[in-house]
């Protein structure tokens, strides 16, 4: 399954953490990884095997919603910050509003994030 992570920079420290605990998992053979660049940037220096789209702020979030459109995203951890200010907020909500639309799991926080992952890897 594809599974896209995406970090506003406010949370890049949390998502890291994130995938580091999760390596087992995300680096198996049933998950393809996609990510905006900077966060795909950091995945890679931890040894991950990610495809990178542009950074957020530069139509990344929107190429990851046009994946979820093509229903080639499975499900999408977005670590969020919700203090931040985003030049690129309607990307976001596009991306939001396509999770809806296509019936796609997405986490907005890390709690929500581990569950997610807790559910799909206790089935595969
Ligand atoms: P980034 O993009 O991974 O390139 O920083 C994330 C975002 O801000 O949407």
């Amino acid at each position: 399954m594809e599974i896209a992570i995406i970090a506003h920079d406010g949370k890049k420290e949390q998502m890291m953490a994130f995938v580091l605990h999760n390596r087992t998992f995300l680096s198996s053979d049933s998950v393809f990884l996609v990510a905006t660049g900077t966060t795909g940037s950091l995945m890679e220096a931890e040894g991950f095997k990610v495809l990178k789209m542009r950074s957020g702020p530069l139509g990344g979030d929107a190429q990851i919603a046009a994946r979820v459109a093509e229903e080639i995203t499975d499900m999408v951890l977005f670590f969020k910050d919700p203090l931040g200010k985003h030049p690129h907020e309607p990307d976001i909500n596009m991306l939001l509003r396509v999770t809806d639309v296509h019936n796609v799991p997405l986490a907005t926080n890390l709690a929500t994030a581990q569950l997610l992952l807790d559910a799909i890897s206790s089935k595969s």
